[in-house]
């Protein structure tokens, strides 16, 4: 989840004395290389996914089911048995937030050609067989976006109580600091989050009101003043950065061709986000609860946000400079593109200073006011031996800010001095329980540039209205019912849609017309007389494609899938979770997931991941490819 730096890390008070150093010389390193490598251009797409995965130990005797915190020797043995070894290893793995969490990428990015995407679901199986096999027989690596009982008493393996004290780095009654990785990065962050914010994080999330929950359902804290204030009542309360960051997604990340192509696609997949978002579902539970939402978003949002009172407009500004209206963790806040500047109609704070000398440098104001917007945040982490930097050719403060802004899209500039091109990721995916669903996730995800790319697509509503659609999305069932703003005429523009504008530039109002609301199955599968549809859109592009035939028959198999998620013909992991605990013989209709639900619902998980158990609802019939055939091209020709 960003820069790992090695070093001592400094205290909340002593990186705030740096930040405006981090700042300034993070501007300068953006400069190098804005002007290094702004003229680049015939960059090849090339492009990746980035899975997350928890490690858990199945109690059968017991029926428990617990996180295993050692991602670290996990990563670490991945990593001495591949890419050490190997450059061309096929699997690249990286720590992540939890103790319990790794994370997994291909070992080279995909290249432009069709052939590859009939290569991402034997990688990604590769990646499960190589983590599995370095662990014990009743261990398990899920692809689970939340794990139930994250923050219950004894959910970790070995068991550790948290420790709600000063000197910890959360402070949290529900989430020990060793459920934290041990790479000083992420308790650096956890702690610093908390001293910058003045108090600890405040997740309330709505439960879900079955027949027997309590009603009000409350939760008394009389040993925590913090919580006992911040808990809401018919909420789930979660007081640590872990209930966030301690949850598994899905990314993709691609290599555009120029930086204008770059900034043309950050833009078209921001409408995209909470769309993506609500189609892969499956985060229903948080802390031993049934919720009322389905995905982590928000979650993740509170649980590292850092702004203080003052910013959060709770008190005048004192000590502050702005009034801040989203966390680090959120959806974008401007459009990069001149298409989108019309539809840039979020109040954006920015740092007046880093945006007029952006300007001076002769970058265009779409694009200073965007970095100008990521840096009024402060550093949250620093490293002693990392403050003085040659700023021509490293980029680590800039990195600092950059990547502890986790928003919906990320616009990446190349590091100095690297062959690596102008780079956007798509972030608001939840990973789902097999290998199949995330590749049919990342494939969609990645055709869906191609289309926008190829037939100059035009997704682009006002911002404004993609923030309500992310609230939208995670809803319990959104996508079955909740309606969402989208452009209805996605075809207008036609020409020369990347480097200048194609929507008719008639007075700078936008039209209501333009957009509509629209169900998921309207916007993804199409409805006569209203919108074409993703897919359609999608299968018209292939049908004009050289594609192989196993290759074709993978894709139509991964759309086969998000069709039917869209239609509801099949289940969100979320709906299908919520319905086996429902019919848990265990369950009292009381919200409550208990350890012998999870564990159940957990074993049930691990059966399917690993394909020992069918499940029509989630995954639909007769679309099942052949296991890994051992070599990265697969069986493509
Ligand atoms: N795990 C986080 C999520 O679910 C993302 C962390 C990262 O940026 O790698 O969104
Ligand atoms: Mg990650």
């Amino acid at each position: 989840m960003g820069l790992l730096s090695q070093g001592s890390p400094l205290s909340w008070e002593e990186t705030k004395r740096h930040a405006d150093h981090v700042r300034r010389h993070g501007i300068l390193q953006f400069l190098h290389i804005y002007h290094a490598v702004k003229e680049r251009h015939k960059d090849v797409l090339k492009w990746g996914d980035e899975v997350e995965y928890i490690l858990v130990a199945f109690d059968h005797q017991n029926k428990k089911v617990r996180v295993v915190l050692k991602g670290e020797e996990v990563v670490e043995a991945l990593q001495e048995r591949g890419e050490r070894k190997n450059p061309n290893h096929p699997t690249l793995w990286k720590p992540e937030y939890g103790s319990y969490m790794i994370e997994g990428t291909p070992g080279q990015p995909y290249g432009g050609t069709m052939s590859e995407f009939n290569t991402v679901e034997d990688n990604m199986r590769k990646r499960r067989q190589e983590a599995s096999s370095l662990l014990k027989e009743n261990e398990a690596i899920c692809t689970i976006t939340s794990f139930p009982r994250l923050g219950c008493p004894g959910f970790t393996l070995p068991e550790y109580k948290p420790t709600p004290v000063e000197e910890g780095a959360s402070k949290s009654l529900f989430f020990p600091d060793e459920a934290i990785n041990k790479h000083p990065r992420f308790s650096t962050l956890t702690r610093n989050i908390r001293h910058r914010r003045g108090e600890k994080v405040v997740i309330n999330v709505p439960i879900f009101k079955d027949k027997n929950t309590p009603f009000p359902f409350i939760e008394t804290f009389p040993q925590d003043d913090e919580a006992a204030q911040a808990a809401q009542p018919n909420h789930i309360y979660m007081d640590a950065m872990g209930f966030g960051m301690g949850n598994c997604c899905l990314q993709v990340t691609f290599q555009a061709c120029s930086i204008s192509e770059a900034r043309y696609l950050y833009d078209q997949l921001a409408t995209i986000c909470p769309i993506v978002m609500a189609l892969s579902a499956s985060s229903p539970f948080y802390r031993g609860y049934i919720s009322d939402i389905d995905c982590r978003w928000g979650v993740i949002s509170a649980s590292v946000d850092d702004r203080t009172r003052e910013e959060r407009g709770l008190e005048p500004l004192k000590n502050n400079s702005y009034r801040i209206s989203k966390s680090r963790y959120d959806s974008i806040d401007s459009y990069l593109s001149k298409c989108g500047e019309k539809y840039n109609d979020i109040d954006l704070t920015k740092d007046k200073e880093i945006y007029e000398r952006l300007l001076k440098e002769g970058i265009d104001p779409l694009l200073a006011q965007h970095i100008a917007h990521l840096f009024i945040r402060d550093p949250l982490t620093l490293f002693e031996e990392k403050i003085h930097l040659d700023d021509a050719n490293e980029s680590d403060h800039f990195e600092n800010i950059q990547s502890t802004n986790w928003q919906t899209m990320r616009f990446k500039p190349p590091p100095p001095n690297s062959d690596i091109g102008w780079r956007v990721e798509f972030r608001p995916m939840e990973v789902q329980l097999t290998d199949f669903e995330n590749s049919a996730y990342v494939v969609f995800v990645v055709l869906l540039t191609r289309v926008i790319l190829s037939y100059k697509l035009d997704f682009l509503i006002p911002l404004s209205k993609v923030d309500e659609n992310m609230k939208v999305a995670q809803k319990r069932d959104a996508v079955l019912h909740g309606l969402f703003y989208f452009r209805k005429d996605i075809c207008k523009g036609g020409t020369a849609v990347v480097d200048g504008c194609s929507t008719p530039q008639n007075g700078t109002e936008t039209d209501t017309e333009e957009f509509t609301l629209m169900s998921i199955d309207t916007i993804i599968n199409g409805k006569e007389g209203v919108f074409p549809g993703l897919i359609p859109i999608l299968n018209s592009y292939l049908e004009n494609m050289e594609v192989d035939v196993d290759t074709r028959c993978s894709i139509l198999n991964y759309l086969k899938l998000i069709k039917k998620r869209a239609s509801g013909e099949l289940m969100t992991a979320a709906r299908w979770m919520r319905e086996f605990v429902a019919k848990h013989p265990g369950y009292k209709q009381d919200s409550v997931i208990t350890d012998e639900i999870n564990y159940s619902l957990l074993w049930e998980c691990n059966k399917i991941a690993n394909e020992l158990r069918e499940c029509p609802e989630l995954l639909g019939s007769g679309f099942k490819k052949a296991k890994y055939s051992g070599s990265k091209t697969g069986t493509s020709s």
